[in-house]
């Protein structure tokens, strides 16, 4: 039990939050100015197969790609009141507008 509590407070004092929607804001201050990252799809948030489906196609938080986030594709579906967290017509659960996979296809004007 020693050993879960440490793990529980050294995790806030990384900064790691669930929030009630969800999704975790992460931050990096171990990596540099402080910035945070919103993840959207926690794993421990999403079901198996929706885990399985997002590894298939390759789902990633922030996408390696300059041109291509999932803001500027066709499946996605931009979250509320300028929320960072949308939703993907392919994935059940939450995705991050900045987030990639392997489906993207460019948003028709
Ligand atoms: S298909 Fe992929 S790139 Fe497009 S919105 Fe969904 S997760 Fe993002």
């Amino acid at each position: 039990m020693k050993t879960k509590s440490i793990a529980r407070r050294d995790a806030l004092n990384r900064g790691l939050a669930v929030s009630a929607g969800g999704f975790a804001l992460v931050s990096l201050s171990a990596c540099g100015e402080g910035e945070q990252k919103v993840v959207c799809a926690g794993p421990n948030n999403l079901t198996f197969a929706e885990n399985s489906l997002r590894q298939a196609s390759h789902y990633v938080e922030k996408s390696p790609h300059a041109d291509k986030d999932c803001l500027k594709c066709g499946f996605y579906t931009a979250g509320e009141g300028g929320n960072v967290c949308g939703k993907c017509e392919i994935f059940i659960g939450p995705v991050n507008q900045a987030g990639y996979c392997d489906s993207f296809a460019v948003k028709q004007a």
